[in-house]
């Protein structure tokens, strides 16, 4: 039977042979044309994918906001020297974060790096800038927390150690506590083999002649009987607080906030502000945000001000925006504080919220668009 078919196959006339050369052409051109169909559908598939993940793109992978204080800060009491000279650090400050993140560095360390440039400068009152107390000396405060272990680290009062925001990210790292402070955090700091300096360090003309300035209104507010002695610089008061802080988001999904500062001009009995206070000055949780805050801390602390804002997000499911408008307008504004706060949460939304004239601030999404301002409408 075989054999017959193989020789049937070979004596079928020419035409009929066209006619089934022409059939399987035509199935061969079929066929081509289903296949191409076919991957042209896939292809418009895979675009749709890839719109989707341009879309999901638009949600960062990363991001990152910075402060350098807050405060009645306005264009008329400003050079462009000065104005140029903040905006460069604070730029500097951020791309260093930036380029951590981009690197798939970790949040924390982000923040540590990105607190160690505005701590190095004296434009900013934390490391290097930091106010002057009472006693003449420098006493300072700083935290730091990791969003994805609720781990915290924080220090106060220390006048020896260069940057703060290291010891608070060492007390977190390699100690059972929270927060040390005084010479007890300076010793852990030493044994840590974090960089010490010698207390002059800390000495800036412009700081100490603020101090003056603050002595000089509270003798003139005790000569008139007045009890609301200012025990902050009037300069400080009405020009800028200066604490310094930064909130990040990594490419993990992992929150960290941390702020560093010298507390505020003429402060005294060991005087601690909400910068190293957890849910204060400082909170970070990556179901919710990460927050740092800047402004007259007693009543960053009496609001709580940085747990706040992470708690209404968590509790009422409210956006970021809303949270950070309602604490520090509402909750912190009302009982009279001033100052502001930074913040970006689980999303890469960034906040910037203060009920002073300025806050001096900057940005940063993935795509490395940059914002760096100082005043409220820039
Ligand atoms: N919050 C800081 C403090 O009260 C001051 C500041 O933000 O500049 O110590």
């Amino acid at each position: 039977m075989s054999s017959v078919s193989k020789y049937q196959l070979k004596i079928v006339p020419l035409k009929a042979n066209n006619n089934l050369l022409m059939k399987r052409i035509t199935l061969l051109i079929l066929m081509l044309t289903l296949c191409y169909a076919c991957k042209e559908s896939k292809s418009e598939n895979s675009s749709t994918k890839d719109s989707e993940t341009e879309l999901k793109g638009e949600t960062p992978e990363f991001a990152i906001v910075i402060h350098g204080g807050a405060g009645t800060i306005l264009k008329k009491n400003m050079t462009p020297e000065k104005e140029a000279a903040y905006n460069a650090v604070l730029e500097e400050a951020i791309r260093t974060g930036y380029d951590i993140l981009k690197n798939g560095g970790t949040s924390l360390d982000a923040v540590t790096k990105t607190i160690n440039v505005m701590e190095d400068s004296p434009l900013f009152n934390a490391g290097k800038g930091s106010v002057f107390t009472n006693a003449e000396t420098n006493e300072l405060d700083a935290s730091i927390m990791d969003g994805q272990t609720l781990n915290a680290g924080a220090s106060a009062g220390t006048t020896t150690v260069r940057n703060p925001i290291d010891l608070a990210r060492a007390v977190m790292d390699n100690s059972p506590h929270v927060m040390l402070s005084g010479k007890g955090a300076e010793t852990f700091a030493q044994e840590h083999g974090l960089d010490l300096v010698a207390p002059d360090y800390f000495y800036t003309e412009n700081r100490f002649n603020s101090l003056k300035r603050a002595k000089d209104q509270e003798k003139i507010e005790l000569d008139h009987d007045d009890q609301q002695a200012s025990f902050y610089d009037p300069e400080i008061k009405n020009f800028k607080y200066g604490t310094v802080g930064c909130a990040a988001l990594d490419k993990n999904g992992n929150l960290a906030a941390g702020t560093s500062t010298g507390g505020m001009t003429n402060k005294r009995w060991g005087r601690i502000g909400d910068a190293p206070i957890i849910g204060s000055g400082t909170y970070a949780n990556n179901e919710t945000c990460a927050v740092s805050s800047t402004g007259w801390g007693e009543y960053f602390i009496r609001a709580q001000v940085a747990h706040d804002i992470s708690a209404m997000i968590e509790y009422k499911g409210v956006s970021l925006a809303e949270a950070a408008y309602e604490v520090i307008h509402n909750k912190m504004g009302k009982l009279g504080g001033t100052g502001g706060i930074v913040a970006v949460d689980k999303n890469g939304e960034m906040v910037f919220e203060f009920n002073t004239e300025g806050m001096y601030r900057a940005s940063m999404n993935d795509q490395g668009d940059i914002k760096v301002e100082i005043y409220e409408k820039q």
